[in-house]
């Protein structure tokens, strides 16, 4: 999910001296990179109105564990880039969506836009779309590209949600529609996709990345992207690794991690040492583990600053 400025914000965690605690009954909603380290999102259920938390994971002692039951993740204005816990803490069924109707209702976002007509989108999505938006490839990993499109007022917001090592912006166009017919065009053209799954991304990562290699080869597409475009500009590139995992990690720690995300029941933990996106990484007895946020996004969880027991396969992590 996308998420906004958030109030009240806690920083600090278990090993750096300055620990707050979770909520005791929370629901987990979501990874925010609006704080200069990455935060979980986690609303408080004992009382309506649900209050929301955000907690600083970096370098600190966690353990989540996910339940059965879902509730609604909330809303998010569109104008203000605010989101905000759902104001009548609606339980959802166990395959809906993660909001509840009345929260995407007043969300209001198609990501599909160009698929509708304008006035079947929301108020605020119409003012949204008429906004400056510029066209960006995305690294995550050797070789892994994808052409993406962003309102320039949320683009590194943007891009730190999904993840991106690093970004080239290769052009700048005055509304969403125009720089969707440029993505399409260069996807097309250039043969980049236009996603990237999440289980990519954590395997892009797991194998050994040369962080120099992965910007060159943007920065050769990215070039590729603005030539075709007829753009005369120069591509820089924009650096976003450091703010997932702070200075002086080596993405080489994250070769051969093992990803958890479809254990079951879900638990993750450890010393958090990285959180990629929506890729929560950890230290754990050892080994390096991570798992997809989404995998608890909507579900009640259980939260703490201790170690949990991780059905993770011993093998597996004596071979790292
Ligand atoms: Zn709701």
């Amino acid at each position: 999910m996308s998420v906004g400025p958030i109030q009240p914000t806690y920083s600090g965690g278990l090993d750096s001296g300055n620990t707050m605690d979770f909520p005791a009954r929370a629901v987990f909603s979501g990874v925010s990179h609006t704080g200069k380290t990455p935060q979980i999102v986690l609303d408080d259920t004992q009382r309506l109105p649900w209050r929301r938390s955000t907690v600083s994971i970096l370098n600190t002692t966690i353990s989540l564990k996910r339940f059965r039951s879902r509730y609604c993740t909330g809303r998010y204005d569109l104008g203000t880039f605010e989101a905000k816990p759902c104001p009548t803490g609606q339980r959802l069924d166990s395959d809906s969506p993660s909001q509840c109707e009345a929260c995407r209702r007043a969300s209001g976002f198609n990501p599909a836009f160009y698929n509708v007509l304008s006035s079947e989108l929301s108020e605020s999505q119409q003012a949204y779309n008429a906004e400056p938006h510029n066209v960006y490839l995305a690294g995550f990993g050797a070789g892994l590209i994808k052409v993406g499109i962003s309102s320039t007022r949320r683009m590194v917001k943007r891009w730190k949600e999904q993840g991106a090592l690093a970004v080239c912006v290769v052009g700048c166009f005055p509304n969403a529609y125009e720089a969707r017919h440029a993505e399409a065009r260069i996807s097309a053209r250039l043969g980049i996709g236009e996603t990237v799954s999440s289980a990519a991304k954590a395997a892009a990562l797991a194998n050994l990345v040369d962080f120099d290699s992965c910007l060159e080869t943007l920065e050769s597409s990215a070039c590729a992207a603005r030539d075709f475009m007829g753009a005369a500009t120069p591509v820089t590139v924009t650096r976003l690794l450091e703010s997932y995992c702070g200075e002086g990690v080596d993405l080489h720690v994250l070769k051969g991690m093992i990803n958890i995300g479809t254990s079951s029941p879900l638990v993750f933990g450890g010393r958090v040492i990285a959180a990629i996106g929506d890729l929560l990484i950890a230290d754990y007895r050892g080994g390096r583990i991570c798992c997809s946020a989404a995998r608890f996004e909507s579900h009640f969880v259980e939260a703490a600053h201790t170690v949990p027991d991780i059905n993770v396969p011993a093998h597996q992590l004596t071979l790292l």
